[in-house]
């Protein structure tokens, strides 16, 4: 049997939520009992994201296999089961690398090489690897928007793509813009249909059309739209924002995109079955209550470059049927004037947890440094991931163990105290680009910990990495001399992966990123615990509080 393929391309703007869209329908499909596979193409040329910044790219999203990419596949993980690995990311950059290595080689035999048909080729075998994963159907997700002279040639080859496999094997979906013109009181479908005509030019006719609007949209308008874009009026589908992404899903079960996409793919399959996701959305709309935690860090005016934690700590708070209110603090902000200068406290109170994020480079460290001191000293939570663990450790060695100057390497590479260090380079590894310790290592939990706890009771854990320095362990007998406990390391002992603090309601850093393997239906353990203990800080102090007033009030009655 051949394999089937749904292509998803964008129209009209950017940002209008492709990747999601992807993500929703691969979930939609699997709640049929399906097995699906989603890979995205970028059309830029640097070779992965791994070097761009943040601001430009958000964040970098890191596989099991150690692949770099594009934000997307953290949707398409959240929302599906689906194995990813560097296969299902692939730039023009890369594809170009691959070709240019095999002309060097030799393997087109001097022939002229060119866009149609070894670009092409190279994209299609791409597809191909992945779909051979024995996926029932393969989600290829575009990037770019139609019209951009980059995505030329990834929209050619899936064109190729559906004239080599029929029409029951390959869907094109199409997601656009109907935007309401406020003057005209009118949601206009203009713009969709000069973005359908667009892709029609290169040789592909839509299938479904995913209209992003604000409002519904009315039978009349989808007819409208359904015979100036040549689809079937079923095909257009009103994609009408909503509060949380996890509606998105049933919100396409409702459009009934799945049984059209079956249809069109001429595939049997059970009835779907979302109760979880009902379940969940249920959940996030009608919370009990509210936590709210304080995300201490650099990029914190773009919040794209934190989208795995966000979802990570989103999922954490509705499995305790809790509403999150984030707010990002720019840790420069809190930074002292003089030594003794600690009104940065003032920035910090109230909040029910305290969170430092990964992070690259010395802007901004000062500022960390005190937001951790001022968690571990009043007893909020605290949760540190890659750069706020290694914070968390200077911050004890100068504070707790009287260490003034500890420092990484990173920050001062002059410091005497390197508590935080590249390992790699004092073991004369050649460092270079690409010498990040990234992807899954294992790590072996200290029975008892706070960790060990969390992952109900395992020994033995896996989680995805993306750092260049480490944990110093000649520093060790001092730092736990002072009451940290190392409670999760590399099978041999080489990489500490985890410290907390114990006595402390929940303090605790890791070296690797958790919030790469949250799911909605699945939250990490460590995000679950930090909400858990952060609301029980929140309930605390909020009683605290009310005994508070009712001693005032009791002592004005009396
Ligand atoms: N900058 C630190 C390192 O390279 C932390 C990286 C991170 O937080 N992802 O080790």
């Amino acid at each position: 049997m051949s394999a089937k393929y749904v292509f998803v391309t964008g129209g009209v703007v950017s940002s209008l939520g492709k990747g999601l869209a992807a993500a929703s329908i691969g979930c939609l499909l699997e709640s049929r009992g399906l097995r699906v596979n989603l890979m995205k193409f970028d059309p830029y040329l640097n070779v992965d994201p791994g070097t761009m910044s943040p601001f430009q790219h958000g964040e970098v999203f890191v596989t099991d296999d150690g692949a770099e990419t594009d934000l997307d596949l953290g949707h398409y993980e959240r929302f599906t089961h689906a194995p990813l690995s560097r296969d299902n990311n692939l730039t023009t950059g890369r594809i170009y690398e691959q070709i240019i290595m095999k002309e060097r080689r030799g393997d087109y035999l001097g022939k002229t090489v060119q866009v149609i048909p070894h670009v092409t080729n190279e994209i299609k075998n791409a597809m191909r690897k992945v779909s051979s994963n024995g996926a029932d159907v393969t989600i290829v997700e575009i990037g770019g928007t139609v019209g951009d002279i980059e995505s030329l040639p990834f929209l050619e080859a899936i064109r190729q793509m559906r004239q080599e496999l029929g029409r029951e094997n390959t869907v094109f979906v199409h997601l656009t813009l109907v935007p309401w013109i406020a003057a005209a009181q009118e949601l206009k479908t203009k713009p969709t249909q000069h973005s359908v005509k667009e892709l029609l030019g290169i040789g592909i006719q839509a299938d479904i059309l995913l209209c992003r609007c604000d409002r519904n949209l009315g039978r009349e308008m989808k007819q409208k739209i359904a015979a100036f874009c040549n689809v079937e009026e079923r095909a257009v589908v009103g994609a009408k924002d909503v509060p949380s992404i996890y509606e998105v899903p049933l919100c396409f079960a409702a459009e009934g995109v799945d049984s059209l996409i079956l249809k069109y793919l001429r595939k049997e399959a059970p009835e779907a079955d979302l109760t979880n996701w009902k379940d969940l959305v249920d959940r996030c709309y009608h919370p009990k209550d509210v936590v709210s935690i304080a995300i201490v860090g650099k990029y914190v005016e773009y919040e794209d470059s934190y989208k795995s934690l966000k979802e990570a700590l989103t999922h954490g708070a509705i499995s305790q049927n809790l509403k999150l209110n984030v707010t990002w603090i720019e840790a420069e902000g809190l930074e002292s004037k003089t030594p003794d200068d600690r009104s940065y406290e003032s920035q910090l109170a109230g909040f029910d947890g305290i969170l430092v994020p990964g992070g690259f480079g010395k802007r901004g460290i000062e500022g960390m440094l005190n937001a951790i001191r001022y968690a571990r000293e009043h007893q909020v939570p605290y949760f540190g991931i890659c750069l706020g663990m290694q914070t968390a450790c200077i911050e004890f060695a100068r504070n707790v163990c009287g260490l003034k100057d500890a420092n990484s390497s990173e920050f001062d590479p002059s410091s005497q105290h390197r508590i935080i260090y590249k390992l790699r380079e004092l073991l004369g590894v050649e460092e270079m680009g690409g010498t990040m310790r990234l992807g899954a290592w294992t790590c072996i939990l200290q029975e008892d910990s706070l960790a060990a706890k969390a992952y109900g009771g395992a020994t033995e854990i896996s989680e995805r990495h993306r750092h260049r320095y480490e944990f110093n362990r000649e520093y060790e007998a001092l730092l736990t001399g002072g009451g940290l406990l190392l409670s999760g390391t590399t099978p041999d002992s080489t990489y500490v992966e985890i410290v907390e603090l114990p006595g402390h309601p929940y303090f605790l850093g890791c070296q690797f990123h958790p919030e790469f393997k949250s799911k909605p239906l699945e939250p990490h353990p460590l995000f679950r615990e930090f909400i858990v203990a952060s609301y029980k800080n929140r309930q605390g102090r909020l009683s605290s509080d009310v005994s508070e007033t009712s001693t005032l009030t009791n002592l004005l009655s009396s």
